[in-house]
């Protein structure tokens, strides 16, 4: 579906002076995000782009753009740093793709808080709060692209989730600031436990345009390799340290299989044997090591930022979380892809040596250890030898039906067939508000049909 020329040419000459693109080299690369990690929805997708991208620079930029979508009735797909990887910023209907990265300013730093506008990246909010003593409560490891508001609305949680929970946990944010799509859009304020109504809504039920972060003083974590005989103790460690409470911000548990793909540290991750990648704060690194060696472990590599900076290594923040997937599939990218699953709380350790030989060499394992609702959530982004689509159905329904996972389909674009598995009626009755045309991004959400537009 494609809107008419007409109507683009309209909506350019009302929206005045907000820069537009219609290079399409550029609306191609724009159109696109990290969905190419699935070959499922690399078929699905590849053809979808949209038709006009606009940068807007300010709040008032976003309200005409959103003020002429509607009156338009043009669809709007958001977009961030294009980092998700569930295809949730390619625009399924063509139409207008608003990038909000000029939406930059840190506007307010205090004591454990940051506000700031919504295309900020992290990276720059980080280094913002680091000048006040402070760090963000957790980031993803494509924070250098990354902004606040894709990562509010696409993702989930990610380094520092050890400690501080996943986004939708309390306190992480608490203030948003949505522009509505309506042909005259409102402000809306949304705090507290209401910033559910937009978290991981895809961008399909309001914009946002400034968020706050909660912050925690910041420490000048010590970036460890550890290597294991074996991938269990790995993860018995992982488990015992964050049981112990030593103060870490990162335990990624990457099978040895990974090695080959972890070139540039291929002094430090040998093919025979498993690693666990750790941010230790300072002070407990001797703790920290006591209890790893005493489950079998070596500490290979022990750096800060600026040494592992000044080596030309990767933090270990970028040995984690999905930058695992991208390191096989920068080597081998036909031959691999991945899956994302849940384990049930309270984790139940002994399901792994039976999920690791049921599936022998077709999948490789790699455990993030997280908090989630204030108790131990145990994430795994497995890497998964590509065959077809039955097979890939085939060992997600596995993980589901034999180990009581729940798994979040990196294969689906819809919010629901990915992690919410229902319908979030609250979000959806949001939208009614934020966008009662049903303009954004079209097709992302089950719960809104076209007969529910205004
Ligand atoms: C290698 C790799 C590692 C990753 N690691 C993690 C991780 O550790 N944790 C994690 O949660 N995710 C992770 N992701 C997914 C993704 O990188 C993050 O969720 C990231 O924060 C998304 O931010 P972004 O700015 O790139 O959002 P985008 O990809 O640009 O957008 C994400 C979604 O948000 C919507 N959106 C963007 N801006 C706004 C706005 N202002 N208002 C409303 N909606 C908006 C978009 O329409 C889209 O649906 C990873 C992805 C890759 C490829």
């Amino acid at each position: 579906m494609a809107v008419s020329q007409e109507l683009l040419a309209e909506l350019k000459e009302t929206i005045g002076s907000v820069p537009c693109f219609d290079d399409p080299k550029m609306l191609l690369a724009k159109s696109r995000d990290y969905y190419w990690y699935s070959p499922i929805l690399k078929q699905d997708l590849d053809q979808c782009q949209g038709q006009l991208l606009v940068r807007p620079e300010t709040e008032d930029d976003v309200i005409a753009v959103a003020a002429a979508c509607a009156r338009l009735r043009i669809p709007l797909t958001l977009r961030g740093g294009g980092t998700c990887n569930y295809g949730q910023c390619v625009p399924l209907e063509g139409g207008v793709i608003m990038e909000m990265t000029k939406l930059d300013r840190v506007l307010e730093i205090s004591d454990g808080r940051v506000v700031c506008e919504a295309g900020a990246r992290i990276e720059r909010v980080e280094k913002a709060v680091a000048e006040t003593g402070q760090m963000l409560t957790m980031f993803p490891s494509t924070k250098r692209f990354a902004t606040m508001g894709g990562f509010l609305a696409g993702g989930s949680g990610g380094i520092g989730s050890l400690r501080h929970g996943v986004l939708r946990d309390d306190g992480n944010v608490s203030y948003v600031r949505v522009v509505t799509v309506e042909p005259e859009p409102k402000i809306v304020e949304l705090s507290g436990r209401d910033i559910q109504l937009v978290q991981h809504a895809y961008g399909t039920n309001g914009i946002i345009t400034q968020m706050d972060f909660k912050l925690r003083p910041a420490t000048d974590w010590r970036h460890s390799i550890v290597l294991f005989d074996g991938y269990v103790s790995a993860l018995n460690a992982a488990l015992t340290a964050h049981a112990e409470g030593i103060d870490c911000y990162l335990l990624s548990v990457v099978d040895r299989r990974f090695s080959p793909y972890y070139r540039r540290l291929s002094d430090h991750f040998p093919k025979d044997h498993d690693a666990l990648f750790a941010m230790v704060a300072p002070k407990d690194f001797a703790r920290f090591e006591a209890l790893v060696t005493g489950h079998g472990g070596v500490v290979a590599l022990d750096m800060s930022h600026q040494e592992i900076t000044v080596a030309h290594l990767p933090p270990a923040w970028e040995c984690g979380w999905n930058h695992t997937t991208l390191q096989a599939l920068k080597s081998e990218p036909s031959v691999w892809t991945y899956s994302q699953v849940s384990y049930p709380q309270p984790f139940d350790r002994s399901l792994i040596p039976g999920q690791m030989a049921r599936f022998g060499d077709e999948v490789y394992w790699h455990h993030e250890i997280a908090m989630m609702g204030g108790q131990l959530q145990v994430f795994a982004i497995p890497l998964v030898r590509w065959s077809d689509e039955a097979r890939i159905r085939e060992i997600n329904d596995s993980f589901e039906k034999i180990d009581g996972c729940t798994v979040f389909d990196p294969h689906v674009v819809t919010i629901e067939d990915g992690g919410m598995k229902t319908i979030d009626t609250s979000q959806v009755d949001f939208k009614r508000r934020a966008d009662p045309r049903g303009l954004m991004n079209p097709g992302k959400t089950r719960g809104w049909r076209p007969e529910m537009a205004e």
